[in-house]
């Protein structure tokens, strides 16, 4: 689960990390009373979207020239002004995709001056199973290009749980920034509160970009980007309660409440299979018989026939699905469950494009007899490559 920065900050300064003073606005109304609370004589306006890349970002239906979702104004007026352009568009950046984001909340914050602008992330790096730093002189870019172009800009290493974070592990970060005096101590510090807000709070990935050096010469999260472990998220009342459901695709959010694993994607077969490693397998088969997946889906061994039925309607409320694929092995799982799942879904919400059915294992038989009387217009499968070659022909003509 991903938050906003304005959150992203509250916690790093919970924590003690540097960041600046600011207040989040979700009405136009609200943004003077908000910009008027701070110092000045700076302000940023910073549009809040689960996405990087605002500033260079632009807004749908923009007149040429205006500019992204981050901008500094130098009066009250001017902040109110640029919360109002910003507030109820939808933002597109390299990381939305083209459809963009539209933007719900703003957060207007001291300004501040920049000497240099660093790059900084915390990550579980899933090669070690550690929780890695990496840092680059190349704040401000998009760190993908800078991985791609210079990549000896880039330092990284993964921390020894056993030890935890250690005063040499910021030192490495302040030498490989260029860090020096004042700036040293700053880096060791604010480094072992970050691996502590990480690990403390279950975090998956920790991003500052900017981390910036003042003029005066102090360490600065400028920009804050958290995700956060959603398995965890029972332990984490406070982060939980940080969720903000419109920036989550809504087929996901629905399938998250149902306890289900579903990941939307961009093909036009869904698939509901139990089991991740088998959903995995019907994934790669669709591809290898020429078509693509809608949508990963597991709904779990014990899945109830409401599970079923809700993974159902979810998968068909998709508008790219021009096909379904059924795939399911009974284990703990039982075939007739999931046809009852099926056949209740279908009376409920119709079934407007093919569906291909292949079930195996427990209570096979009754499974299929339970989809046979039904009179609904299903393809039976023998196997998994059976099922896959009919759905593509089914959706492919
Ligand atoms: P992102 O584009 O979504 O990554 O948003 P950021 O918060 O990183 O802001 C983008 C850029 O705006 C930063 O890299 C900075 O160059 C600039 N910026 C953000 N906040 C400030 C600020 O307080 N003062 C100044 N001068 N520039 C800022
Ligand atoms: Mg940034």
């Amino acid at each position: 689960m991903n938050i906003h920065e304005y959150q992203a900050k509250a916690l790093l300064r919970s924590y003690g990390a540097p960041v600046s003073d600011g207040r989040v606005v979700l009405r136009a109304e609200e943004a003077k009373t908000a910009a008027g609370a701070l110092d000045g004589p700076l302000w940023v306006v910073k549009a809040q979207i689960h996405a990087g890349g605002r500033g260079k970002g632009h807004f749908k239906e923009a007149d040429a020239g205006e500019k992204g979702g981050v901008r500094l104004a130098r009066s009250v007026e001017e902040a109110e002004a640029e919360a109002k352009r910003m507030l109820g568009r939808t933002l597109v950046t390299h990381q939305t995709g083209p459809a963009g984001k539209q933007v719900g909340r703003i957060y207007i914050e001291d300004g501040s001056d920049i000497a240099r602008e660093l790059y900084l992330a915390l990550l579980i790096d899933r090669k070690s199973s550690r929780i890695a730093f990496v840092c680059s002189t190349e704040g401000g870019m998009d760190i993908e290009a800078v991985a791609a172009e210079t990549p000896e800009k880039i330092l990284s290493f993964a921390v020894d749980p056993a030890t935890g974070y250690q005063p040499f592990h910021g030192r490495r970060i302040a030498f490989m920034l260029g860090l020096e005096g004042k700036q040293v101590k700053q880096c060791v510090a604010l480094m072992g509160t970050l691996y502590k807000l990480f690990t403390e709070r279950d975090c998956e990935m920790l991003e500052i970009n900017p981390l910036i050096v003042t003029p005066e010469g102090d360490l600065k999260c400028l920009d804050a980007k958290m995700g956060f472990d959603s398995n965890a998220l029972y332990r984490q009342p406070d982060i939980a309660a940080l969720r903000d459901e419109s920036e989550e695709d809504s087929k996901e959010l629905a399938a998250s409440k149902y306890d289900l694993n579903y990941i939307a994607l961009d093909g036009e077969i869904g698939c509901m299979v139990n089991g991740a490693g088998l959903a995995m397998a019907t994934m790669d088969i669709i591809k290898l018989y020429g078509a693509a997946p809608a949508n990963f889906l597991d709904v779990g061994g014990g899945a109830t026939k409401e599970k079923v039925t809700e993974a159902f309607k979810i998968i068909t409320s998709d508008p790219n699905v021009k096909g379904i694929l059924v795939n399911i092995f009974g284990g703990i799982m039982r075939c007739d469950i999931i046809a009852e799942g099926i056949i209740a879904a279908v009376r409920e919400v119709g079934l407007q494009v093919p569906l291909v059915v292949r079930l195996e294992g427990t209570n096979v038989e009754k499974g299929k007899a339970i989809i046979a009387e039904s009179g609904l217009n299903v393809i039976a499968a023998d196997d998994l490559g059976d099922a896959a070659k009919k759905i593509v022909q089914a959706v492919r003509g």
